[in-house]
């Protein structure tokens, strides 16, 4: 059996030592990062992502700012409580949830937030940053990813890296980061011609494609990593709704070094990382070494 890799404990300890990085912010720096989180419209899924949000940023004993809008909100109406949460000192990060309703224009919000409080990193100047090695916020699920994937493998120098998924929130951005760490990446998509191929190759396999069980377990290098970013909702034999990942976890678990579940993996990676970036932005914004604050 291959090595599991619990992303549901390492968030869970990541979210404590970031709990300890803010009473470090709060007692010697008088500091309390604070996350603004903005919700339009009555999307089950989002009102259930932004619930676990403000719930967790409490935990952390950061401040939580919910705001709720009717889904007929005008993009105007949005991007007046942008613009009033870009100067409010006491928030620090702040999160659009996403999708929009379809008269906003997405790109238009996201970049009219300040790059300084992008927590989730999607803002134009901090794509950028992250392109060209500069110090951004870096978006939450790939961010998640490779922490996992360097408490599992230490260095990722010279390992070659295949990712699967070429979308602006997960794919492009986990390739930049691997870029980073000295992997040689390949971004494959719906469109490569060899995917079972540019797979077999892999050291590092990272799927996020949206498409259950895609990978199977002959496209996997034996001893590879395997990080499944993946999250589709399936009934199963028994009727019975479960959630699978883009693997095919039983003949990958079967090759594989190491691998994530779904769920367990990916996933709670993804609000501890927003909890660290709003603290690293607080760090920022206040003068402050993020370096000296953030866990290790
Ligand atoms: P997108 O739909 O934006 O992108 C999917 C990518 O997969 C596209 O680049 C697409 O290629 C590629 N793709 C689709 N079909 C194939 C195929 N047959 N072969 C190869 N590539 C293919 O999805 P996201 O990046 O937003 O999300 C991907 C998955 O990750 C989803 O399951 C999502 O739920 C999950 N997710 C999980 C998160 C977490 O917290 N764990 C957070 C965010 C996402 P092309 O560009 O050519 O169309």
């Amino acid at each position: 059996m291959p090595q599991l890799i619990d992303g549901k404990a390492f968030a869970a300890s990541l979210r404590e030592r970031l709990a300890d990085s803010v009473r470090t912010l709060k007692e010697i720096h008088g500091v309390t990062p604070g996350l603004a989180v903005v919700l339009v419209g009555e999307d089950p899924a989002s009102q259930v992502y932004v619930r676990n949000k403000g719930k967790q940023t409490v935990e952390a004993g950061m401040a939580s700012f919910e705001h709720r809008l009717d889904a007929s909100t005008s993009q105007a109406e949005l991007l007046a409580l942008i613009d009033r949460l870009n100067a409010d000192d006491a928030v620090n990060g702040i999160l659009v949830q996403l999708p929009l309703p379809r008269q906003i224009d997405e790109a238009a919000v996201i970049n009219a937030i300040d790059p300084a409080k992008d927590v989730d990193g999607f803002h134009l100047t901090n794509v950028g940053r992250l392109a060209t090695g500069g110090d951004g916020l870096v978006p939450c699920t790939p961010l998640g990813c490779l922490m996992l994937l360097q408490d599992h493998l230490g260095d990722l120098s010279g390992a070659k890296a295949v990712v699967v998924g070429r979308s602006n929130i997960v794919g492009k951005p986990m390739a930049s980061l691997l870029l980073a760490n000295h992997c040689t990446v390949t971004i494959a998509h719906s469109r490569t011609r060899d995917l079972a191929g540019e797979c077999r190759a892999a050291d590092i396999l990272v799927a996020a494609v949206g498409r259950p069980r895609m990978i199977p377990g002959d496209w996997i290098k034996s001893g590879a990593t395997v990080i499944d970013v993946g999250i589709n909702r399936v009934t199963g034999e028994d009727g019975k709704n479960r959630l699978v990942g883009d693997v095919d976890f039983d003949s990958a678990a079967a090759v594989a070094g190491a691998i994530t579940p779904v769920p367990g993996g990916v996933g709670p990676m993804t609000i501890a990382c927003l909890l660290r970036n709003t603290v690293e932005a607080t760090c920022r914004q206040k003068g402050i070494d993020p370096g000296a604050i953030l866990p290790g």
